[in-house]
């Protein structure tokens, strides 16, 4: 049984293994189509882990994704689940001309929607970027139909975060003053500290239990946690490109790879989740 009644939002970010920020720099985009694709097998295997907990959630997906493998976007909706935006092409915002920002936000809207039957709501940006000077991303959202995004991670990071951002489901005020929904990525607070629980890598390398007793605190506030993964972090026998990073990058990817089905496996288990729509929909949001 749920030990909360709170309805959390639970999101996959729908990408290959070679597409991440921690091989940006060592794994060229021109290689990426030599590489052998393992998303939809894995995409599969977290569809599968939900079904047998009755959860439906929300899977940003890219459109570079969607493109290769259309039959996957198709069984993520055809599951029930809520089909959101990750952009085209995996670039951060930051590397993004407003002009080129505007054709991912619109491509991949226009594929995503093609292939799920589904009107495309959301966007979480690739590695969480939508920063301090990216905040124009939010009027091209606006200007292309989105109607949420869950990008902001109210922490300091080396590579994203706006340590001062609002911590629960709120209106953002982009800079031509009209206003977005925003669930940013969540954080508890301990001893006045915040603790990453929104999943990922932060699932992956600190214990089960900072991730159950992050959520169960967020829970007792009586606010919604929302909860992500990849599909490649339940893949273990993905191949092997350590190499072509650098040592704590490598770590962040490769750590306990082998255990995170299970986990996410008993996390279903212990929580209520739900579709970011409906939560915010629950949230009077949409
Ligand atoms: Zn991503």
């Amino acid at each position: 049984m749920p030990a909360s009644p709170v309805k959390n939002a639970f999101s996959v970010d729908v990408e290959d293994y070679y597409q991440v920020l921690n091989f940006q720099a060592g794994i060229p985009r021109s290689e990426w189509g030599s590489l052998p694709s393992r998303v939809t097998a894995n995409t599969i295997r977290i569809l599968d882990l939900l079904d047998s907990h009755g959860v439906k959630g929300t899977f940003f997906c890219l459109g570079c994704v969607a493109e290769r493998d259309p039959a996957l976007i198709r069984e993520i909706a055809a599951r029930g689940h809520e089909v959101a935006s990750h952009g085209y092409s995996h670039t951060p915002l930051t590397k993004l001309s407003p002009e080129a920002l505007r054709t991912e936000l619109r491509d991949s809207k226009r594929c995503l929607e093609d292939l799920s039957g589904q009107v495309v709501l959301g966007f979480r940006a690739p590695s969480f970027s939508i920063v301090s000077s990216t905040q124009h991303g939010l009027d091209l959202l606006l200007d292309e139909g989105y109607r949420y995004d869950s990008s902001v991670f109210p922490v300091r990071h080396p590579d994203y975060g706006i340590p001062g951002a609002q911590e629960v489901i709120h209106d953002l005020t982009t800079p031509s003053g009209r206003t977005i929904t925003e669930f940013p990525m969540t954080v508890a607070r301990v001893w006045g500290q915040k603790i990453p629980v929104s999943g990922g890598g932060y699932f992956r390398l600190l214990p089960f239990l900072v991730t159950k007793f992050g959520l169960d605190r967020v829970n007792r506030e009586g606010r919604p946690a929302v909860f992500y993964l990849h599909p490649w972090e339940v893949d273990p026998d993905q191949p092997d490109l350590r190499k072509r990073t650098s040592r704590l990058k490598a770590f962040r990817h490769y750590t306990n790879l082998r255990h995170t089905a299970a986990r996410l496996d008993r996390l279903l288990g212990l929580f209520r989740f739900a579709p970011l729509r409906e939560v915010l929909r629950d949230a009077g949001r949409l």
